[in-house]
């Protein structure tokens, strides 16, 4: 190392922090990062204390990407990363914020200071609410997500009408509900729209939206203090609970065991649950087979990616809601340009809007192509292949040396072919170089699994979906 934070591991690891903290959510990052230090680092190999095996756990696996990242951005090349459990207490007593703020304001223009005020302010960034003893029934719903500001067109019509009717019908009708679909795609407005109804056609009901990544946190920390009966019984007592994002739960055991128990005791009882996840129960790997089969036992509806009409008619809605003026060119500009996510396409409209007003100046096709121009341009560069291997391995849940390594299980084969479709259609490697990259496979083994995932994307709707959640990762890396 020979850089300034040679020997001097708190200040990289502030810096690190700070990078990390912009990439995360608030939520996860004190969850996660609080009372956590560098113990060591030697040869691209660094050791990091943290506070318990959860954060271990989350670290090693769900955070790996980014911790590479952000050192690689501190200029310190670390390969390896390992936690160890330390006793002691607080090396870093409290999220850096001091470091956010030096590199917010070392690398920040001021009309890009104006920008982030603007989408704080007009976006849906929202404090997370906590679980708490003394105020047990907070909703954590947002009021703004209703079934009347959801457009409704052919990629979630089926999604809308079942949240709907489950509204109408709390406990009767589908129980469980199961809503899927890509980031972005309205999964989280629907089902907030469901407690947002019932708690104004009801109010006495008591409703509960958590993620499933704030349930487990609650659940580590009421094991932690000996909570764990009180935690099942304020769950327990819920007429409508929202699991928000469940893919998060995979790989947790414990917490799929407490969750089941949760589920079954309000099944009978049949209080509804609606849950969310960014795929079908099947594909979410090492899910407990008794959960799967209760996920599939109810009403499961998928949110799909809209098409240009409905991103122009999202878009127009949203301009109309936030009182933004815009021309109609730019509205299909920007619908053109962004397909995959409709947070996205908020986050230009406010983007435009934001620079327009900042320099006192009308909308126009010009102005918004020039915005946007950067946008759009980091969501399609920049793609490596260790980002497609990345992506790979997570979603299916296995290690880069079994997709390299011969062998012909069904699952690594697939995950395999997946893999090697990207690196041909992302990247245009060719089709020798991807045979070399896994292992010296032959060329026309590559270019045969290439030919299979195409084909089978125009036939096959799951396949479909699942490349395109594949992509979506890739190209708007949203873990966290
Ligand atoms: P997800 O939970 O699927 O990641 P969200 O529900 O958070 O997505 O949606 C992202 C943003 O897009 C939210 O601001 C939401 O209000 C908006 N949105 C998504 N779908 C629609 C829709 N059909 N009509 C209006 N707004 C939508
Ligand atoms: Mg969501």
């Amino acid at each position: 190392m020979d850089n300034i934070y040679s020997n001097n591991h708190e200040e990289l690891w502030k810096a690190v922090l700070g990078q990390i903290e912009l990439s995360i959510s608030k939520a996860n990052f004190v969850t996660w990062f609080k009372n956590t230090s560098i113990l060591s680092l030697e040869n691209g190999k660094v050791i990091i204390g943290v506070p318990n095996g959860f954060a271990k756990e989350w670290l090693e696996n769900k955070y790996n990407h980014y911790l590479l990242k952000a050192f690689h951005a501190s200029q310190i090349e670390v390969s390896e990363i390992h936690c160890q459990i330390t006793q002691d207490k607080p090396l870093t007593p409290a999220p850096p914020r001091e470091a956010v703020r030096s590199i917010d304001a070392a690398h920040k223009p001021t009309l890009d200071g104006f920008l982030r005020k603007k989408l704080v302010e007009s976006s849906n960034i929202r404090p997370q609410l906590e679980f708490s003893q003394e105020r047990p029934h907070e909703t954590n719903l947002n009021p703004r997500y209703l079934f009347e500001n959801f457009i409704v067109a052919e990629n979630n019509e089926l999604a809308k009408a079942a949240c709907y009717a489950v509204s109408q019908n709390l406990g009767t009708i589908y129980n469980p509900l199961f809503i899927y679909g890509g980031v972005g795609l309205g999964k989280t407005h629907l089902l907030q729209s469901i407690g947002n109804e019932i708690s104004k056609q009801t109010p006495e009901k008591k409703i509960k939206y958590i993620t499933s990544e704030r349930f487990t946190t609650e659940l580590i920390d009421s094991i932690k203090n000996q909570k764990t009966d009180q935690f099942k019984e304020y769950y327990q007592q819920m007429d409508l609970l929202i699991i928000d994002d469940v893919q998060f739960l995979s790989g947790k055991e414990k917490t799929q065991i407490e969750f089941f128990h949760i589920f079954n005791a309000l099944y009978q009882l049949n209080k509804q649950i609606v849950i969310s996840s960014d795929r079908p129960p099947k594909a979410i790997a090492t899910l407990e087979d008794r959960l799967r089969s209760r996920f599939e036992g109810g009403m499961i509806a998928d949110i799909s990616r809209p098409n240009l009409e409905t991103r122009i008619a999202i878009l127009e809605a949203k301009a109309h809601e936030r009182n933004i003026r815009i021309d109609e060119e730019s509205i299909r500009f920007i619908a053109e340009h962004i397909t995959q996510n409709i947070r996205e396409l908020e986050g230009a409209l406010n983007r435009v809007h934001a620079f327009c007003e900042f320099h006192k100046i009308p909308t126009t096709l010009a102005v918004t192509a020039r915005v946007l121009e950067q946008l759009i341009e980091n969501n399609r560069k920049s793609i490596k292949t260790e980002d497609i291997m990345q992506v790979i391995t997570e979603y299916y849940g296995i290690q880069e040396e079994d997709l390299i390594k011969k062998g012909r299980k069904k699952e690594v084969s697939h995950s395999r072919q997946m893999a090697m479709y990207l690196l041909r259609s992302e990247l245009q490697m060719p089709f020798t170089s991807i045979g070399a990259f896994f292992g010296g496979r032959d060329h026309t083994t590559v270019l045969h699994a290439y030919e299979k995932i195409e084909k089978g994307r125009s036939e096959n709707i799951r396949l479909k979906e699942e490349l395109n959640t594949l992509k979506e990762r890739l190209y708007y890396n949203s873990c966290g």
